[in-house]
């Protein structure tokens, strides 16, 4: 019979670490978040404000396109102003087609980026691919940067997926074309890799991503290359979707290959609504991690998610001011405080369960469900430490989670 030691998570798998401009991917370091601007990089000002944003949200490292010379002529400055501000955010350049010349035509962009991220489905244009990809590697061990070959299912190149159909065809097609097609993208990435390494970029300064935008390809993709190689991975369903589609996409199947030991940084792809908040990618993206106990960023805030028992949304509104309170001074809570990442909150609805599940909190409450006597016991490390009654026990308990948190 299996114990309940074997229902854990499985044991990291071991790749090489990457430095990415002093934040480590890989080679067992926590798990990185990261995410990308939806600005056109040669608007400075947007674009400086949108990784300043993704950043204070929690993103280790921000992507931004460099399509064109006046996104390229932009990087430097971009970073210069960053520097300014105190952030000293490691920039990844998304190039396409046109990567090997932007990067010979702008040195400081080269320089000021901390990894550069190229497609080798479009690296270049059709028979100079490999001439445009190893231009582009060069670039990279000029400047000492690490690169990620990232293979998305939109853009595979279509002479190996071709080549591998016509094989499964002449072997009498064993495999699906989706199959087929999952072993192309595993392909892809694993060919770019060696002959990026066979021209000279080391394998700790190469990452590898197959994106693809269905959950059960993400899974079969990653656990592929986490299986034929020792190179860091890079997670993330493309295309994910709008509003919970896409963080239900994104969580269940980054969730199944993290739980796996797969997956050394993680960027979650949400369609935000027009002008919609583009940090919600990255608190998805900690909450994955978070929630699956992989790492902590900010204190969780348990709440029930009420009944019958009790008609009052004093509980959930209390829950959510919390946690909305928790995230807007965790910035400075995280330098004042260190570990306060760790506590645990409880805001329960009625005795059937309030009690209990406050006591395994750092700090909790049970709010009277309908009927009770109108009284919110407080449990602080595990023990009832007060009682609060009257209009103000929703203020009175959030003044004690900070009075908490600040002792
Ligand atoms: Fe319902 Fe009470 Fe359980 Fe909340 S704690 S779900 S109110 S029974």
């Amino acid at each position: 019979m299996l114990s309940a030691a074997d229902f854990d998570p499985k044991p990291r798998r071991a790749s090489v670490a990457v430095d990415v401009g002093g934040v480590i991917v890989g080679g067992g370091a926590p798990i990185v978040v990261q995410s990308m601007t939806n600005t056109d990089t040669a608007d400075i000002d947007s674009t400086v404000a949108q990784v300043a944003a993704l950043h204070r949200a929690g993103s280790e490292l921000v992507r931004i396109t460099v399509d064109r010379d006046e996104s390229a002529a932009a990087v430097p400055k971009i970073r210069e102003r960053l520097l300014r501000l105190g952030m000293d955010v490691p920039l990844i350049g998304d190039f396409h087609y046109i990567g090997h010349k932007l990067l010979a035509d702008h040195p400081a962009c080269a320089e000021a980026l901390a990894k550069y991220r190229i497609n080798p489905g479009n690296v270049g244009f059709k028979d100079k691919k490999d001439k445009q990809f190893a231009e582009i590697i060069e670039m990279a061990i000029r400047y000492d940067k690490p690169v990620r070959i990232g293979v998305n299912w939109g853009s595979l190149d279509q002479d190996l997926l071709t080549a591998l159909m016509d094989q499964n065809a002449e072997a009498g097609s064993p495999l699906s074309a989706r199959q087929v097609t999952r072993e192309a993208i595993v392909q892809s990435a694993l060919l770019s890799a060696a002959l990026a390494e066979e021209i000279g970029l080391p394998r700790n300064r190469i990452i590898l991503s197959a994106k693809v935008s269905q959950v059960q390809d993400l899974i079969a993709v990653n656990s592929m290359l986490a299986e034929r190689s020792n190179h860091a991975l890079h997670l993330g369903l493309t295309e994910a979707g709008m509003g919970t589609k896409g963080v239900v996409a994104s969580s269940a199947a980054m969730g199944f290959v993290l739980q796996h030991g797969i997956g050394d940084t993680i960027r979650v792809s949400l369609t935000p609504e027009p002008n919609g908040d583009r940090t919600r990618e990255v608190q998805v993206a900690q909450e994955i991690l978070q929630v699956m106990g992989f790492r902590q960023f900010v204190p969780v805030v348990a709440a029930c998610p009420g009944c019958g028992r009790t008609t009052s949304t004093v509980f959930q509104e209390l829950a959510q001011n919390i946690q909305a309170d928790i995230r807007k001074n965790m910035p400075v809570w995280r330098e004042k405080y260190p570990g306060v990442e760790a506590l645990n909150v409880a805001v329960m609805g009625c005795i059937v369960n309030g009690p209990g599940e406050s006591k395994h909190a750092d700090i909790g409450i049970s709010l009277p469900g309908t009927g009770e006597t109108p009284a919110a016991p407080v449990f602080i490390d595990g023990k009832k430490a007060l009682t609060l009654r009257g209009p103000n026990i929703a203020s009175d308990f959030e003044a004690l989670v900070v009075d908490y948190i600040e002792k």
